[in-house]
């Protein structure tokens, strides 16, 4: 499957907001929406006031560039919510949460997604004992998540068990730092999902 090879601080700028989608750059000044506040290819241009359908759709970028995902994935995405019963957008965020590259990135093995993706496709990450080579995998509650074996020697590997995860761990994930393995304990709940969007407003512009 393909995805965004562009530079990410410019999703960030066209939809004005930060999505973390680096890694320590995003923490300091460096960062280019803190630096400048106008969209790209916009620099002599204010921001306007979005109409209805702008709103849904920015939300909806949103969203689809923090995962990192071309708009044919994130529609069957969509698709696959729609066809579920309950609450469509939090189905959603809850799958997208399952993906395996969130999963490895929420855990601290990878600095940010797009890392997180490199590290299984290269097979360095294993699911219940076996190479799990797929980003877009999804997980399910009991699976134990690790590093494959040799991987633990390699020094990018020590480095992320020292850093760990930058953000606090979500409740539905544990993780034993020291051997550097994990499991999914429960399905994320709504609060489990640090993502500053609303899933309403994107189900609606795929209603429209
Ligand atoms: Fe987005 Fe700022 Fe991180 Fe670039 S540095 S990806 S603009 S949050």
């Amino acid at each position: 499957m393909g995805r965004y090879t562009g530079p990410s601080c410019r999703l960030c700028r066209q939809v004005g907001e930060k999505l973390f989608l680096k890694a320590e750059r995003c923490y300091t000044p460096k960062c280019a929406v803190d630096k400048r506040r106008k969209a790209p290819g916009a620099a002599k241009q204010q921001r306007r006031r979005l109409s209805d359908y702008g709103l849904r759709q920015r939300e909806k970028q949103k969203l689809r560039y923090t995962f990192g995902l071309l708009e044919k994935q994130f529609a069957g995405y969509v698709r696959e919510a729609q066809s579920q019963p309950g609450i469509t957008g939090q189905y959603l965020f809850q799958l997208l949460e399952r993906r395996l590259d969130n999963v490895v990135f929420r855990l601290g093995f990878g600095e940010n997604r797009h890392q997180a993706r490199q590290f299984i496709s290269h097979g360095h990450i294993w699911c219940n004992g076996h190479k799990v080579d797929i980003p877009s995998f999804i997980v399910k509650v009991g699976d134990a998540i690790t590093w494959k074996p040799q991987s633990k020697e390699e020094e990018f590997v020590k480095a992320r068990q020292q850093a760990g995860p930058r953000q606090q761990l979500p409740g539905w994930l544990s993780l034993d730092r020291g051997a550097m393995e994990a499991k999914v304990t429960a399905l994320p709940k709504a609060e489990d999902l640090d993502l500053k969007m609303d899933p309403r407003l994107i189900v609606e512009f795929y209603s429209r």
